[in-house]
């Protein structure tokens, strides 16, 4: 039995080396270099076979240390398909290598190379054959360093391009030249047909673009089997078409697969192709593969591109697209006029670009991923758009805006219609109710008559509710008798609640409220804030089961006072809480059918809000009870401004 260490930092040459050795010869396996030094000291030890990294690989074992070891033992050297460090193998000749043998190992001669090394016997002219060996070593590397280069530097050029036709042509008049052929072409599949896309003829000086069908039947064989072919002898390849020789390659991408083909061929010239040939033209085919479906991607994003511009060039919307980071991204030219939004606008922050309170408050109330939102938003020049802003996951926000402006202006109308008519009607009724009530003085009424004057009054009643309601609406929604200034809300709430003791009595409901100690002012009209507060606390009265609670609170979230009045009352079912606030909307219900109210009480209300920059907003479970709920910016007095306060309310 022969003892022998294998050392090879490549594992997988490693095992090459091992199951390719004889029967009689065991073999000690070495992968880490820090272990070579005790291994060479083994006393049995009769050969090292000594694996050289490749030119690319690993930088070269230092071997001085056991440089001795070396050169006292046999040794074999290595290398993976004849690619080698130079500088490595230099170092190693110094040991005086036995054999430099190269992968794939031939077993025979791999075993008669180990044998004559273990037996010391001399091999032929060793150094002859070593430099022979090293000679075909080197031509060969330099030979596909020139091939790879040239393979790297069409490569580089094609992918250089995103036109189609150019990067065609530039394979072609490539292939041509690295294979020397007479003639190249590029053929394409095409609805299931065949067709020369690119061709490079003998005799023209460049490749010239065509769009021919062909009959190819070598093409067709390489595009069903996704394999090369080369051919050596004459064939007919096409209707017509005699070829000496031919090299066809396979144009494939991960998307479509085959797709076409690139081919060399010579007709009058009888030079076969070569091994080498195929391998050069197959690496330039993946580089064009993959240039030609980065080109075909790009124009399918430019066309999509196209799309997208044509959309926002002719929409009647306004649309802002923005990125996740609020940056402009896409935007209609509407969107460009309505801003004055230009090209320079794109990727810069939305806040930055575009100069409008209602839309930067839009996007600043929307957090990401959050449902859609509308607002109003109005621009310089008075027009009025509805906007709806949605997000897009992975994608931004879109702002799309309808304009709404003569939409607002017969609103306009119909308000002010409402409004004259009931102010018209104010008089003439306010005259009927004085004088139904006057009914009783002019002379004993029987008990019939009695029960029609009530009816009428009662009816009266509402009715000139109704129309101040109306008139309210009117007035607040146009902004008159709007006029603001800083005043305690605290104070206000607690004037409402105590005027409203009488009526939570009457109706048999226990009304509280829970102030802070610390006062809390907000800028507004103190008529209209009672207004709210007094509607909000005579509807939980209202709207309450006998023996009820109603609820005030007020309380300080940051630069926002909330207020919450609470009832334990009917509740207003999920589906209906959207629509209480609407103009003359009243729960239909048999709870709800004895109560008398206009349904315009919750309108006023969310007007006043939102006239004083606030919003309003229901939380309720039918049967169990509501709160209404309203937020107000708290406003910081001036010292002046504390003084003055106590007249307003
Ligand atoms: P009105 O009370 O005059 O009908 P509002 O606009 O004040 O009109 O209220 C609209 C509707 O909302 C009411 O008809 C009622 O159905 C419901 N609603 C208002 N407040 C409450 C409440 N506190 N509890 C239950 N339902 C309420």
């Amino acid at each position: 039995m022969h003892h022998i260490l294998v050392f090879s930092e490549d594992p997988a040459l490693a095992t090459e080396v091992v199951s390719a050795l004889p029967a009689d010869v065991s073999a000690r396996t070495v992968t880490a270099r820090a272990e070579l030094g005790p291994a060479l000291k083994e006393p049995e030890l009769e050969l090292v076979v000594f694996s050289l990294p490749a030119d690319s690989g690993d930088p070269c074992p230092d071997v001085s240390s056991v440089q001795d070891d070396l050169t006292r033992l046999p040794l074999l050297l290595v290398t993976r398909d004849g690619d080698v460090s130079l500088s490595c193998l230099s170092a190693l000749i110094a040991c005086s290598p036995a054999a430099l043998v190269t992968t794939p190992l031939s077993r025979d001669s791999f075993r008669t190379t180990l044998y004559r090394a273990i037996s010391a016997s001399p091999l032929p002219s060793p150094d002859h054959s070593m430099a022979v060996t090293l000679e075909e070593s080197n031509r060969r590397l330099n030979a596909r360093l020139q091939e790879l280069n040239t393979i790297y530097t069409v490569g580089k050029s094609v992918a250089s391009s995103l036109n189609v036709d150019e990067i065609l042509e530039r394979i072609v008049v490539a292939s041509v030249n690295l294979t020397r052929a007479e003639d190249g072409f590029i053929v394409l599949r095409e609805n299931g047909k065949l067709f020369v896309r690119v061709a490079k003829y003998k005799d023209q000086a460049s490749a010239a673009q065509l769009h021919l069908e062909t009959s190819d039947s070598m093409a067709w064989q390489v595009i069903r089997s996704g394999r090369p072919a080369m051919l050596n002898r004459e064939a007919k390849i096409a209707t017509g078409v005699l070829v000496s020789s031919l090299l066809y390659v396979p144009l494939r991408a991960p998307g479509p697969g085959t797709f076409g083909i690139l081919g060399v061929v010579n007709r009058e010239r009888n030079t076969p192709f070569t091994e080498s040939q195929l391998f050069t033209l197959s690496s330039v085919a993946d580089f064009a593969a993959i240039a030609l479906e980065n080109a075909r991607l790009f124009s399918v994003g430019e066309a999509e591109r196209s799309r997208v511009s044509a959309i926002l060039e002719r929409a009647a919307e306004v649309i802002i697209v923005t990125d996740l980071s609020d940056r402009l991204w896409l935007w209609s030219e509407t969107a460009g006029r309505a801003f004055g939004v230009d090209r320079e606008a794109q990727g810069r922050p939305l806040a930055d670009v575009i100069d409008n309170a209602d839309i930067c408050e839009l996007f600043s109330r929307a957090p990401q991923h959050a449902a859609a939102l509308h607002t109003e938003v109005t621009l310089d020049d008075g027009r009025v758009f509805n906007a709806q802003l949605s997000t897009i996951a992975t994608v931004g926000r879109v702002v799309v805006m309808q304009e709404i402006t003569h939409l607002k202006e017969l609103d306009r109308l119909k308000s002010e219609f409402v409004s004259t008519v009931s102010h018209d009607l104010r008089s003439p009724l306010t005259t009927i109710q004085g004088y139904v009530e006057l009914l009783e003085r002019a002379g004993p009424l029987n008990e019939m008559q009695r029960d029609f004057v009530s009816r009428a009054l009662s009816s009266l009643t509402h009715i000139t509710a109704l129309i101040s309601d109306l008139l309210d609406i009117g007035r607040i929604e146009a902004g008159y008798d709007l006029e603001m200034g800083a005043l305690r809300l605290d104070t206000l709430i607690r004037t409402t609640v105590e005027s409203a003791q009488v009526f939570a009595g009457s109706e048999a409901i226990s009304l509280s409220m829970a102030l802070p100690d610390r006062s809390l002012w907000v800028w507004g009209n103190a008529r209209r804030l009672r207004q709210v507060l007094d509607n909000l606390i005579s509807n939980a009265i209202k709207y309450n089961r006998p023996n009820g609670q109603v609820n005030v609170t007020i309380q300080r979230d940051g630069d926002h006072a909330i207020v919450r009045v609470s009832d334990t009352g009917i509740g207003v079912a999920a589906e209906q809480q959207g629509r209480i606030f609407e103009r003359f909307y009243r729960v239909q219900s048999p709870e709800t059918e004895e109560i008398r109210g206009t349904g315009l009480g919750l309108a006023i209300v969310k007007s006043v809000i939102e006239k004083h920059k606030g919003r309003i907003w229901v939380e309720s479970t039918a049967g169990k009870g509501s709160t209404f709920a309203f937020v107000l910016p708290v406003h910081q007095p001036s010292g002046g401004e504390q003084n003055q306060a106590s007249t307003q309310v």
